[in-house]
């Protein structure tokens, strides 16, 4: 009987580390972090998108006032430019074309430096991304290592647990189970002394007295928490 109960508790711990392996929490913790990341992904890889379109657009504008500056430069230096009046306005034409090139550059300059920045921020994010599936897969290979160790614990167990319960009689292993089931894992106790292994208390000398005449085969029950109380050269009776 108190193989039996032992075996149980095993069993029972056995279940209890299955259900909280360290694994498991390390993995939702890093799900948890994944999708984190995958959100400042998207975030990042649409900024990186955006500013990718914003340069292709001020390198148009430069190269679109460049064009009509080196036009301009040309008729000027093919000196087909007649009156004074057209020269000057020219000029001047010239000088405000430079002005807005060097603008647009600086433009083009600040699109430049932001993309850069937002591609290696998309980057690192990405490298972040890949560390997470090779931790996942760690952790997910290390769960399962320890999974299959106590699945096969859990197998032995119940192997000899089977064994130990059929030289038993059929009405006391329910009676255990009943009792085990409603009194937290445990259904019978050892008397150690006077003390009910069970529940820890000490039984009063009358019960002590009725249980040391009962025939060694009667089935004893400790009369403060009811469970099956079990004899042994420990016991007091
Ligand atoms: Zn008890």
């Amino acid at each position: 009987m108190l193989d039996l109960q032992e075996l149980d508790l095993n069993l029972d711990q056995v279940a209890h580390k299955r259900g909280v392996l360290p694994e498991l929490a390390a993995l939702t913790e890093l799900a948890r972090e994944k999708s984190a990341v995958d959100r400042e992904l998207v975030t990042a890889e649409t900024e990186v998108s955006d500013l990718q379109r914003e340069q292709k657009k001020a390198d148009s504008d430069v190269e679109q006032v460049k064009t009509r500056r080196t036009r301009d430069q040309e008729r000027l230096d093919g000196g087909r430019v007649g009156s004074p009046k057209e020269l000057e306005s020219l000029q001047h034409e010239i000088g405000s074309l430079d002005r807005r090139i060097a603008d647009l550059e600086d433009a083009e300059l600040d699109v430049m430096e932001r993309l850069e920045s937002a591609e290696a921020r998309l980057a690192g994010l990405r490298s972040r991304a890949d560390d997470f599936a090779g931790r996942q897969a760690e952790l997910e290979s290390s769960r399962d290592a320890a999974a299959k160790d106590l699945d096969e614990q859990r197998a032995s167990l119940t192997e000899r647990r089977t064994a130990v319960a059929t030289e038993l009689p059929a009405d006391l292993v329910t009676t255990y189970a009943k009792l085990r089931e409603r009194m937290g894992g445990i259904g019978a106790g050892e008397l150690v002394g006077k003390r009910c292994m069970g529940c820890r208390m000490e039984l009063n000398p009358a019960d002590l007295s009725r249980m040391a005449a009962a025939d060694k085969n009667t089935v004893l029950r400790c009369e403060e928490c009811g469970r099956i109380l079990v004899r042994t050269d420990k016991s007091a009776v």
